[in-house]
């Protein structure tokens, strides 16, 4: 299964992307995670995707698009992957689109993790991280709006969306996930 979870910041896609990829033996393939671990490494992408991630802005799509167009090709994602953070834009989807059409694997679902503002914000307040601090919050949730949310209607059009509420407690949101998922099997 080829799956991308979409979701804005807060909404509990971490930990569900997790859960998803335990439970269906998929590759878990999070750009946020693959540039903290580059940012730990202090390798070059690590130290430009830095500044970036600590203002909440959006690292460049090149560089993005470079780093999953490599992951791809590993072997354990012949099997299965789920995309989570990525795309995030709509130039990330059409390059993901093309690099999916010439691997000749198309998506299967694109899940969204619904969550309202309110509950997003005081989640985020509740995590910590290094780019969780308040003004950097508000500017993270203006990109997603912005940048990201288009990419639902992008989805929709070519009938791959399915709306998941993403509140409760986290098995209750695993469970309406696998109700979804297992339709897919
Ligand atoms: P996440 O862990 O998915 O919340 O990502 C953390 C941060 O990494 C984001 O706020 C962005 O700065 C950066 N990032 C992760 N994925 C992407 C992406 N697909 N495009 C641009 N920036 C990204």
């Amino acid at each position: 299964m080829r799956i991308i979870f979409i979701g804005p910041p807060g909404a509990g896609k971490g930990t569900q992307a997790g859960k998803i990829v335990d439970s269906y033996k998929l590759a878990h393939l999070s750009t946020g995670d693959m540039l903290r671990a580059a940012t730990a490494a202090k390798t070059e992408i690590g130290l430009l995707a830095e500044k970036f991630m600590l203002n909440g802005q959006f690292v460049p799509d090149d560089v993005i698009i470079g780093i999953i167009s490599e992951r791809l090709n590993s072997s354990d994602c012949k099997s299965g992957f789920l995309l989570d953070g990525f795309p995030r834009t709509l130039p990330q989807a059409a390059a993901l689109d093309e690099l999916l059409q010439k691997n000749k694997t198309p998506l299967n679902i694109v899940l969204e993790l619904k969550v309202p503002d309110d509950e997003l914000l005081r989640r985020l307040a509740e995590r910590g991280r290094a780019d969780d601090k308040p003004d950097v919050i508000k500017n993270r949730l203006k990109v997603y709006n912005e940048q990201t949310a288009p990419l639902l209607q992008y989805y929709e059009k070519q009938s791959l969306l399915k709306s998941i509420d993403g509140q409760g407690n986290i098995n209750e949101i695993f469970n309406r996930i696998k109700e979804t998922l297992d339709k897919f099997i």
